[in-house]
């Protein structure tokens, strides 16, 4: 796909993601593994009038261009990249429930099979750093080579996967998780989750039969 192309599918991923309900305002950015670095949504532009040029250029260096401003959490869409090579696109938001649950600093443990879609057991959750700080880029960076998706503190979400449409989706699941966990937190004062053993044997189905999207 060429630059305009990418360009246009992370516009339409993100009015996706305001249609899923995943989304606060302009809070939530996506990106795009392209060439030597990505490609991401610009800070502070409303998704309905986003238009393929003013979505910005990153490189792997943390250079972009000069006459465009990526949105202030770039730090953090390059942390990714850098740690994951074998995955291409980043979806980040603010989704009620899951940011429900960084507030408590909480890792939403195997109550579910579907907690399989990170690629571990649990949805981790990363300590409090201020948004937009290379501090908290370093912490995404460490967390996001263990599991596909996670929390941040006080935060959002942040879910990485091969292409778009499946980081959107990735997104989704984690928000559904997260919405069934504080769902019965309340109502269990130790939530029942799947034994180690199970979770290993889920892991590995979920490997030979791979996720279908759509
Ligand atoms: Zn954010």
């Amino acid at each position: 796909m060429n630059r305009e192309q990418i360009a246009r599918e992370i516009i339409a991923t993100c009015l996706k993601m305001n249609a899923l309900g995943l989304n606060q305002g302009t809070s939530g950015n996506i990106s795009a593994r392209y060439q030597n670095g990505f490609l991401i949504t610009p800070s502070g532009v409303p998704y309905e009038k986003l238009t393929p040029e003013q979505i910005v250029y990153v490189s792997n260096e943390g250079e972009y261009e000069a006459d465009k401003v990526p949105s202030s959490e770039w730090h953090f869409h390059l942390s990714c990249y850098q740690a994951r090579p074998e995955l291409n696109a980043v979806v980040h938001n603010h989704a009620v429930n899951s940011t429900a649950v960084s507030i408590l600093n909480h890792a939403i443990p195997a109550i579910h099979y579907m907690i399989a879609v990170t690629g571990t057991d649990h949805v981790p959750c990363i300590p409090y750093a201020t948004f937009g700080t290379p501090e908290l880029a370093d912490s995404v960076k460490e967390e996001i080579k263990h599991s596909k998706a996670l929390l941040m503190q006080h935060h959002g979400m942040i879910a990485m996967e091969v292409n778009l449409e499946k980081a959107l989706w990735l997104a989704n699941e984690i928000e559904i998780l997260a919405k069934l966990y504080l769902k019965v937190l309340p109502i269990m004062e130790s939530v029942p989750v799947l034994s180690q053993t199970e979770m290993q044997r889920v892991l590995e189905k979920f490997k030979s039969y791979g996720l279908k999207t759509k």
